[in-house]
């Protein structure tokens, strides 16, 4: 199933305003000139070398030190934008009202006090204040758990402060702010580059160009379009691809997108497609409700004759019985509650949609390196074209040893390990840094273990950076699985280091360095060296160099074809998540498949994924070969091989489609730029909230705060764990109205005397509406959830099983307070009493039901059962004394026409609620033990 484009449409994504994509209107303002009523600022940056953009804004390349960064901070404010105006508290309370099904309440109050009906007028009234209220209140709710879980979702920066590269929250950059920017960022603030390598920049934003738009340090015309101000990075825009730097010269309100005034992520969407179906239902409910209503006034009045004003109060208790006036309220604060839960567990959602899509999903793919593994890589293994070395030591700490055959290595003697050692160290962005006692790495966990190996060999990023300064960088981008620097070392000699995946640095080498002698590249024997290292599940990158110098102005891909010489191959341990292992049986068992999805070499992946129980005896399958196959080929192998290794991120959104072409709800995750795609095609979109980019976050449906597998598969089970809910709640909520309404049908039918008046049904929905059915909100997951196959997706919610459901219900409730009411008022007991009784019993009923109800097909005549959802227990137990108040109250008997009850009658009411509670029990018995349930379904 593609997913549900218009629920994409609606949901979370940033939304700009068409004004905003009208490149002329950008033209038209000239920069540098004052906005409307903004500050004034004279400076056209985008007209100035970086060195002056520098020396205006008193900084420099190392950045503003702490304390200046707070004193701009309060002198400039917070980098944000004004928030998305909420609607007003008073607008919010008067939408409560707009509900179709409270207009019918409305329309019925209305009437009642134009014939004189004053008490029912009150309650009708009170009604629909109290729902709106409960709505208003619960809606508050659900929009600041809502907004809270937004704000998790704050953008970060990173900067240069006092030399060192930290990462901070976007709102606290301030102009003078060195920022650092590399593909898949969002530009936190307005930036003047002074550094950009391979920059590419996405300005649909702003400008409305979807091409990305490369950059330079250049300064430009004055008058240059903002479009044509390459110098410039502007805030809200994405990098995909590159690395730059810049300094910050306007934040929040002040850069180009925040005179445009609007809010860059923006979560509208309050509405997924179950509530949709639920309320488009309610319309259906209230117009055949009317309906109803009018032929029972019209056969009361002209057939049976009866008075039209006591038939008209006949209809309002017949309408007030079968309104579920507290529908949309508590469907909100279901899925808000199941939302937050969610939150709590790390499964950030972005799009509401995403919480029903999860309960369906029926194939996971899944990144490997962070997400499956731990990312803490330690190297393990090294191997150069006469050894293998192997490194003791776990973690960051710089500590372990290099041995060969038991004996420590000295890399005095050895060069071509020293060099290896020495490239891993140069060929590096990674930073490794000692806080509160632990050694820690920033950048890539991947280049970290180099680092650590380096400081194992006695060789410190530091000391290698001041002999061997570097001059350009390639930065490493998956996919092209290779990094590249370039550095001149002490007698000023320039040397082009590269490290990335065997394969490609292979093709790079001509000559391998070998016992200090450049030998021709033994292409085989390397190979096979890095698929035995792969094979044990090290994920291995290759070393090489040469002594050249870029042949154009900086490093360019043309410096990395061909006249390297091979050093050697690492083999970094980075081990499996012990809860990814438990989350993927756990999958299995949920009738979910589990694919690896990775950028590593097929055996290394094959390796982990045996170790996590994924694609256990099944073919791995890389990159290349799924780029030979056809569409059609593809999605006949994809629900066969597990392990895709050497994949880029068009293999994704290949993989994608073809599983979802093979009838599979697909999530998949991803962190980079690239991965954008495929995350928006997939039904869950997954993006990794610590490694991932801003720009995977903002195509995606949910994030991983901890990028854990094991946090999906919770996901999962919390999205089940709602839809179960919603309908649980439905079920509750349905035949309650229905037993009621089809209580003063018979009575009208069969001319009895009304059972309840429309007073008496008002109260019974107040109480167990707003009281009883708010409680399954609340429902746990059950225990037995993620043992069950996917639901299918698209399933109708009021399928064949669920109007059963509802009519049996509904036909018992009417049985049992009908039944107590005709019983009572035959023998002599007076209407009041009779009518007291059957009030009593429906709520007995319904309190029981609600247990009944916390289980759709399960027992509940368990402990868990009956005493496992507190919420349940409580909202029983505050509708006891309102049921006493009701009964002894001399006011309430006033108002509501109830008499005061006997011992012996209340035994009455609770067997009324037992004869529904037990024949529940016995129903979801025969269907649990019969084929009934599938026939019921249809399925
Ligand atoms: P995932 O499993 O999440 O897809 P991955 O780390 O296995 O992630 P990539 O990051 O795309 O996938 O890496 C693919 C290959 O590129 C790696 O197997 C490795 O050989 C090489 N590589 C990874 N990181 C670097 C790096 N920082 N510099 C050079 N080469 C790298």
């Amino acid at each position: 199933m593609s997913k549900n484009e218009n629920s994409k449409k609606e949901g979370w994504q940033a939304s700009i305003p068409d004004e905003s994509l009208d490149p002329g209107q950008h033209k038209r303002r000239k920069a540098g000139k004052s906005d409307k009523g903004g500050t004034p600022s004279p400076v056209v940056w985008h007209t100035l070398h970086a060195d002056e953009v520098h020396q205006r804004l008193e900084t420099n390349p190392k950045g503003l030190s702490a304390e200046q960064a707070d004193e701009r901070l309060q002198k400039h404010g917070p980098n944000q934008l004004a928030q998305i105006k909420r609607r007003s508290a008073w607008m919010r309370l008067a939408m409560q009202f707009h509900n179709i099904l409270l207009y019918v309440m409305m329309g019925a109050a209305l009437i009642t006090a134009f014939l004189g009906h004053w008490v029912d007028t009150g309650v009708l009234l009170f009604a629909v204040v109290i729902n709106a209220v409960i709505g208003f209140i619960q809606e508050g709710k659900a929009e600041n758990a809502l907004e809270a879980i937004r704000n998790m979702l704050s953008p970060h920066a990173t900067v240069i402060r006092g030399g060192q590269t930290t990462e901070v929250d976007a709102a606290h950059l301030v102009p003078g702010d060195v920022v650092v920017l590399g593909s898949g960022d969002r530009v936190p603030a307005d930036v003047r580059l002074f550094h950009a390598r391979e920059l590419r920049v996405e300005e649909a934003a702003l400008t409305g160009e979807s091409l990305p738009v490369e950059k330079s340090t250049d300064a430009q015309p004055a008058d240059a379009p903002l479009g044509d101000r390459f110098g410039m990075a502007y805030s809200g825009t994405m990098v995909v691809h590159g690395q730059g730097r810049g300094v910050v010269i306007h934040t929040g309100k002040h850069t180009e997108i925040g005179r445009i005034n609007q809010m860059l992520v923006d979560v509208r969407s309050q509405s997924t497609p179950l509530v949709r179906q639920i309320d488009k239902f309610g319309q259906m409910l209230a117009v055949a409700i009317l309906l109803v209503c009018a032929l029972t006034f019209a056969l009361g009045t002209f057939w049976r004759g009866n008075a039209p004003a006591d038939m008209f109060m006949m209809v309002v208790a017949l309408a007030a019985s079968a309104i579920p006036e507290g529908l949309p309220a508590i469907l909100t604060v279901t899925l808000a509650l199941g939302v937050q839960r969610m939150a709590r567990q790390n499964a950030i959602i972005r799009r509401l949609p995403a919480v029903e899509a999860l309960g369906s999903v029926t194939v996971i793919c899944s990144d490997k390196t962070g997400t499956l593994t731990r990312n803490e890589m330690t190297v393990q293994r090294i191997v150069s074209a006469n050894h293998v070395y192997e490194v003791s030591g776990v973690g960051y700490a710089p500590r372990g040893e290099i041995t060969h055959d038991g004996h420590i290595v000295d890399l005095e003697t050895d060069h071509a390990l020293a060099l290896a050692v020495r490239a891993g160290v140069l060929c590096n962005d990674a930073h490794l840094y000692r806080e509160d006692k632990a050694w820690k790495v920033m950048g890539d966990p991947t280049e970290g273990a180099l680092l650590v190996l380096g400081a194992k060999a006695g060789f410190s990023q530091d000391l290698g950076e001041q002999a061997w300064p570097r001059l350009d960088v390639l930065p490493f981008e998956s996919q092209h699985r290779f990094m590249a620097t370039y550095h001149r070392n002490t007698d000023d000699k320039p040397w082009i280091f590269v490290k990335g995946a065997p394969e490609v640095i292979l093709d790079m080498c001509e000559r391998e360095y070998a016992n200090s002698d450049l030998a021709p590249v033994n292409v085989d024997q390397w190979r096979r060296m890095a698929t035995d290292t792969a094979a044990v599940g090290l994920r291995v990158l290759a070393l090489a160099c040469k002594q050249a110098a870029p042949e154009g102005d900086g490093l360019g891909f043309a410096d990395t074809r061909s006249g390297f010489f091979m050093l050697g191959l690492v083999g970094i341990i980075d081990p499996p998540r012990e809860e990814a292992a438990l989350a993927v049986a756990q999958c299995h068992e949920a009738g979910i498949a589990v694919k690896m999805i990775t950028g590593d070499h097929a055996e290394t992946a094959r390796a982990i994924g045996a170790q996590l129980g994924i694609g256990v005896g099944k073919p791995a399958v890389t990159g290349a070969e799924v780029a030979m196959m056809d569409d059609a080929t593809l999605r006949s192998v994809v629900m066969n091989v597990d392990v895709f290794a050497r994949a880029s991120p068009e293999h994704k959104l290949r993989l994608v489609k073809a599983l979802q072409g093979a009838g599979q709800v697909v999530s998949m995750t991803g962190d980079g730029v690239n991965d954008a795609p495929a995350l928006k095609r997939a039904d869950v979109g997954v993006a990794m909230g610590m490694k991932g980019t801003e720009a995977a976050k903002q195509a995606s449906d949910m994030v991983l705060a901890d990028d854990n597998f094991a946090t999906i598969a919770i996901a999962v089970r919390q999205g089940r764990a709602v839809y179960d809910n919603l309908k649980k709640f439905v079920l509750f909520m349905l035949p309650t109205n229905g037993g009621e309404a089809l209580v003063v049908i018979a009575a009208i039918l069969f001319e009895l005397a009304l059972p309840l008046t429309a007073a008496q049904v008002l109260w019974i929905n107040l109480v167990t509406s707003s009281a009883l059915g708010m409680a399954l909100a609340f429902e746990p997951a059950e225990s037995g959830i993620m043992k069950r196959p996917p639901r299918p997706p698209g399933e109708k919610l009021l399928n064949g099983f669920f109007v059963w459901r509802v009519i049996m219900v509904s036909v018992l409730m009417m049985a049992g307070a009908l039944g107590l009411f005709l019983w009572e008022y035959e023998h002599g007991t007076s209407l009041e009493t009779a009518r007291t009784m059957a009030v009593n019993a429906v709520v007995m009923c319904e309190m029981l039901y609600l247990i009944n109800s916390r289980h759709i097909y399960d027992s509940v005549m368990n402990r868990e059962g009956l005493f496992g959802n507190r919420y349940v227990l409580l909202a029983i137990a505050a509708c006891v004394p309102l049921q006493l108040a009701f009964t002894y109250l001399p006011w309430m008997n006033t108002v509501f026409g109830s008499a005061p009850l006997q011992p012996i009658d209340w035994l009455k009411v609770l067997g009324a609620g037992l004869l529904v509670f037990f024949v529940s029990e016995i129903e979801k018995f025969v269907i649990r033990h019969t084929g009934l349930r599938k026939r019921l379904l249809g399925a």
